[in-house]
């Protein structure tokens, strides 16, 4: 009659310590991050272990969603959220890959502005928690893949933006960098602000003025980040 079973008391594993992960980390924490991120629906790029550029737009966006201060970096108010939102590790085998991710589809009706009228749009996820009109998230979507197969990393940095996000640029940042509340095109969910572009002359730069007009978008000359989806 073996005792042997008394073994099965599984030593719930939490993460031994929670360091600060930033830009640049590698490390299994790193990975175990970017899948919490990713259960919480904000895209993050492949489960790596590797802390780039992706990991940082997916971290910034998950710090925005929870209300946390948007510094990029995991510490300890991050992992906080981060384990509230984790599925309790009583389960020794909890850490589920590919189960809960992002799903797209999920649409929402959003009060848009039109040289300041509003009206009801539809307006679809576009990953890191950015949302687009649907014929221009589906223009960005087929944009980003071509981008993609040419080696280029678009991310959606800034969509579709409610009138109180307007109104909170505009205090930030006044004219010209951010348009008047009611005047933006963020506001009618066909604009983009587009991470992983870095300046203008750069490969990603160069690819988009010579590409986006083929997807319907059109750069903003002053800013080399921001995209009108002008069909
Ligand atoms: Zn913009």
């Amino acid at each position: 009659m073996p005792v042997s079973a008394a073994a099965r008391h599984s030593h719930v594993s939490r993460p031994s310590s929670q360091s600060l992960l930033g830009y640049g980390a590698r490390s299994p924490q790193v990975a175990r991050m970017q899948q919490l991120i990713r259960n919480a629906g904000i895209e993050v790029g492949p489960i790596d272990g590797i802390f780039g550029p992706k990991t940082l737009a997916g971290v910034k966006a998950y710090q925005a969603s929870r209300g946390l201060s948007v510094d990029g970096i995991v510490g300890p108010q991050t992992w906080a959220a981060l384990q509230r939102g984790a599925p309790q590790s009583s389960r020794p085998t909890a850490a589920v890959d590919g189960a809960d991710t992002f799903t797209p589809g999920g649409s929402k009706q959003v009060t848009a502005y039109v040289n300041g009228q509003p009206r009801t749009i539809s307006v679809v996820p576009v990953g890191n928690g950015q949302y687009l009109r649907g014929d221009a998230a589906r223009a960005w979507e087929r944009m980003q893949a071509a981008a993609r197969a040419d080696g280029i990393n678009l991310s959606a940095t800034s969509g579709f933006r409610t009138m109180a996000e307007q109104q909170s640029l505009y205090a930030q940042y006044g004219s010209p960098r951010a348009a008047r509340p009611g005047y933006s095109n963020h506001q009618n969910g066909i604009a983009m602000d587009i991470g992983g572009v870095g300046g203008r002359g750069t490969a990603a730069d160069r690819w988009l003025l010579a590409n986006a007009s083929r997807f319907g978008f059109r750069n903003l000359p002053s800013e080399y980040w921001h995209y009108d989806y002008v069909g």
